[in-house]
């Protein structure tokens, strides 16, 4: 049986080596060298899987870097007219809350997974300080998963802050505070940060924050990952696995996450609403078990369910964005 099999592994692979070593070890050889042949194009997939979203990150982060803020600054002004008792208008940014909205109920926070400025600077600084840190031998920084569950709520608190310093009129008075501010002159490469120096030593922290908790903004502090997690996302895009499916005591998805989730099971409608929808643990599912939606194979089909992030899935995704946004004139 075993002479049967054409080998198609790189030389790194040892299957090969201990096959012609161990001649009578044939079952033994041929189940490695099976799981071998499994893994062996999902470890490429889940490469080019890695550097499509990094190259959408990059073109918005590139050229549409406004739109977070120009969605919380929606936020802001609704809460600011409804404090004065005033209408309020249909504003370009408010249009880009409501539409934000109105996507993200529809395919999940894939903004924040792929397209938010801020999300993937954090992204980037993280993925720096695993770097050094492989480099230099020392353990990567992280949270115990407790804790960080227990600080996701905080941001609930940053977000009600905000609603009543608009509410009342008193967030206009706070300039000079505003990271986003800073953060925005920065990426415009105007450096008069004179009356912004509070705003750019919050930004500093924030950064750092970034650097050593994964999406340390996003899941802790974040107003807008907020407002995002609260809405009524359609369980049809967001991610489930079959839990009868995974295999023993694997744990990868949940280790994996940088939002610290536990997916939900699919057949049950239950979104979470703290999911960035950015795919690393769909990538890095050995059995390819997580799926969007409710998915037919959970119920007991035998169709094949859209994975959640097969890259066509996610280029439409990333258009459809795109085009909300050219259209917005973010
Ligand atoms: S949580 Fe906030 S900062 Fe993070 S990606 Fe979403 S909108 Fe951007
Ligand atoms: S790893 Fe999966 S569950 Fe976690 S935030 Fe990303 S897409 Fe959502
Ligand atoms: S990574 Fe896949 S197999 Fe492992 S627990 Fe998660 S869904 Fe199950």
């Amino acid at each position: 049986m075993a002479q049967n099999l054409k080998p198609v592994a790189p030389p790194k692979n040892n299957v090969l080596e201990k096959w012609k070593r161990n001649p009578n070890w044939e079952p033994e050889v041929v189940k490695d060298y099976l799981n071998f042949e499994e893994q062996y194009p999902k470890k490429q997939q889940r490469q080019l899987r890695s550097w499509v979203r990094t190259v959408i990150q990059v073109l918005f982060f590139l050229f549409l870097p406004s739109a977070y803020s120009a969605a919380f600054n929606g936020v802001k002004y609704i809460f600011t007219q409804v404090g004065k008792g005033a209408a309020i208008q249909w504003t370009p940014f408010v249009a880009i809350l409501v539409v934000l909205l109105a996507y993200t109920i529809v395919f999940g926070r894939f903004f924040c997974g792929y397209a938010c400025a801020f999300g993937s600077l954090g992204d980037w600084l993280f993925a720096l300080q695993k770097y050094i840190a492989k480099k230099t031998g020392k353990k990567p920084k992280a949270l115990p998963r407790d804790t960080a569950k227990a600080l996701s709520g905080v941001k609930y608190v940053v977000l009600t802050a905000i609603i009543v310093l608009c509410f009342t009129g008193l967030y206009a008075k706070l300039t000079g505070w505003n990271p986003w501010d800073a953060f925005s002159m920065l990426h415009a490469r105007n450096f008069a940060l004179g009356k912004h120096i509070a705003a750019v030593v919050i930004l500093v922290v924030l950064m750092v924050g970034m650097a050593f908790e994964e999406r340390f903004f996003c899941k802790f502090l974040c107003p807008m990952g907020a407002v995002f997690s609260l809405m009524p996302t359609l369980p049809f895009f967001s991610l489930h696995r079959t839990r009868k499916d995974c295999l023993t005591g694997c744990s990868a998805c949940t280790k994996t996450c940088p939002a610290d989730l536990d997916l939900p099971e699919s057949g049950t409608l239950s979104v979470r609403g703290d999911c960035f929808q950015c795919g690393k643990c769909v990538g890095n599912c050995p059995k390819t078990n997580i799926h969007c939606g409710v998915s037919d194979r959970a119920a007991g089909g035998g169709k094949r369910s859209l994975r959640g992030n097969e890259l066509w899935f996610v280029l439409l995704r990333a258009a459809i964005l795109l085009g909300l946004f050219i259209w917005l004139g973010v």
